[in-house]
């Protein structure tokens, strides 16, 4: 078991070795609260929970620690804006957030600690800060003294003179004595949220939040620190900074992972080109598996750029995945009394090679620094060979050997499964047991196209039972135009997608 993953810090795949055997302890920036999350937030999130799986189905024990920005200057401005309380924008959204996580089958985080439950212990890391020499108060803010730290820009690999002259004019108006330092804690004006401080009341700069929080539960030196490209500069260059300050130098985290943007054809999401895609809003009308089918087709750091034509594309993809486990599951329910035989034909064997040497490609790719869009195609590949299989099955009328459709489940739903794929909790397999004689999915969200094949077909079969062969026929040739194929089979009907 070895995998390799891209180290922001060293430009370079290094194999992953954890602090501790056999566990990888991973901290990923979580939301600021102030607005239901778009697109590009998803992606991000998508991606990170996409590599805690693997890592499990790799062998690791995962603990996942995710914080909630709830204070923050964008959460005060929007509270002003509506004229509410920023405790109570804050709790909109983190609610928000916690129903996108669900609606899109992420796993919650094994801690999600929110920075104003951690205050004391920020007041406590800023304090030793300034004891060791790194911090400077300045008018009841405190900020940390860049100039101290000579390790500083290791991570953005920024060259601090070049930059010194771009941000120079900022520096008169501020509290600081050198534009690169940051605040630690900023006082608080009047009707801000604020807590009593060595330095008057006040409240914590964002990237204190992240170190306090991510140390506090996982201890210097964890294994891996993730967040959106964006990220890089200046939040996590300055969360090295305090935070190896604090620790006397020690180093805070073994591995950063950074996840690419994604843009609106090309273009960054912004308020000002008012291309924001809401993630609720795509929920409304597709399943959460396409979203997720669409960021697995690209790697985690390459851009994504997110256009009209994405998630049909994604879509038409992840019917296929579907359509291949439910004629799979459909067969394997008829195979329910057949006995488990060991002999197996030749083209068999083949069928089960082929799947034990796809779950190794699979792997390969995926030890590779997560390479999702590689393993997707051994899915696929998988996919084609068990469907060959099963029509070759059906046209020769042989039993299809039950160990062998157990082994092909086995595998199509373990390579799945490792990339979060229907894993939803409103996930197809509940409709298996519904509609006993039918075969094809149904989404997690709303009806989908699925389900509503389901439907027409249920309407067909009642016709059918009625007699009512003239409108049964109308109902399968309308669905064959759409390019929806069904079978009767002995038991009740089978469909698939044409392809
Ligand atoms: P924020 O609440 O803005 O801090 O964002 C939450 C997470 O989403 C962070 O990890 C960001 O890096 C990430 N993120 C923000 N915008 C995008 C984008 N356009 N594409 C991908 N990730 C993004
Ligand atoms: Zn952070």
């Amino acid at each position: 078991m070895s995998i390799k993953a891209y180290n922001t810090l060293t430009r370079k795949k290094e194999e992953l070795v954890p602090r501790e055997e056999g566990k990888v302890s991973m901290y990923v920036c979580g939301p600021t609260v102030y607005n239901y999350i778009h697109i590009g937030n998803a992606r991000t999130f998508i991606n990170f929970d996409m590599i805690r799986r693997y890592l499990r189905f790799a062998g690791f024990e995962v603990t996942y620690v995710q914080n909630i920005t709830d204070v923050d200057d964008k959460i005060i401005g929007k509270a002003s804006e509506e004229g509410v309380s920023t405790g109570a924008v804050a709790e909109k959204y983190r609610v928000a957030f916690e129903e996108d996580m669900a609606a899109l089958g992420i796993e919650p985080p094994d801690i999600a600690p929110r920075a104003t439950e951690c205050i004391p212990d920020m007041l406590e890391f800023i304090e030793a800060l300034l004891e060791k020499g790194y911090a400077y108060e300045s008018d009841g803010d405190v900020y940390f003294e860049v100039e101290k730290f000579a390790d500083y820009g290791k991570l953005s690999r920024r060259n601090l003179e070049e930059q010194r002259m771009t941000v120079q004019c900022e520096v008169e108006a501020a509290r600081k004595r050198d534009p690169f330092d940051f605040a630690l804690w900023k006082a608080s004006k009047p009707g801000e949220p604020s807590w009593e401080s060595p330095w008057g009341p006040g409240r914590p700069g964002w990237h204190i939040e992240c170190s306090t929080m991510s140390i506090k539960y996982l201890g210097t030196g964890f294994d891996i620190h993730g967040g959106g490209q964006d990220l890089i500069f200046p939040h996590h260059e300055n969360e090295i900074a305090q935070s190896e300050a604090y620790a006397d130098g020690a180093l805070f985290v073994r591995y950063w992972l950074h996840s690419g943007m994604l843009n609106i054809d090309r273009e960054k999401m912004s308020k000002s080109l008012g291309n924001i895609e809401l993630l609720r809003d795509i929920l409304s009308e597709h399943d959460a598996d396409t979203v997720r089918m669409l960021m697995l087709g690209t790697h985690y750091r390459s851009p994504l750029s997110f256009g009209d034509n994405s998630l049909a594309e994604a879509h038409a993809s992840l019917s296929r995945i579907r359509n291949c486990a439910f004629n799979l599951e459909d067969l394997i329910r008829k195979a329910e009394g057949e006995k488990a035989g060991l002999h197996h034909s030749d083209r068999q064997t083949m069928l089960v090679h082929f799947l034990n040497e796809a779950e190794d490609e699979f792997r390969k790719h995926m030890d590779d620094d997560f390479n999702s869009a590689a393993a997707l195609g051994v899915v696929f590949g998988v996919v084609r060979e068990i469907n060959s299989y099963l029509d070759e099955a059906g046209d020769i009328k042989t039993p299809a050997g039950k160990l062998v459709l157990l082994e092909a489940r086995r595998v199509l739903d373990g390579l799945c499964g490792a990339l979060g794929l229907f894993q939803g909790a409103a996930e197809a397999e509940s409709s298996v047991e519904r509609v006993p004689a039918a075969g094809g999915p149904a989404g997690a969200q709303g009806p989908s196209r699925e389900q509503l094949i389901e439907l027409l077909l249920r309407v067909r079969e009642t016709a059918r039972e009625g007699r009512n062969f003239e409108f049964a026929d109308r109902i399968r040739d309308g669905l064959a135009e759409l390019g929806v194929r069904v079978e009767d089979v002995q038991d009740g009907f089978r469909w698939r997608l044409e392809r």
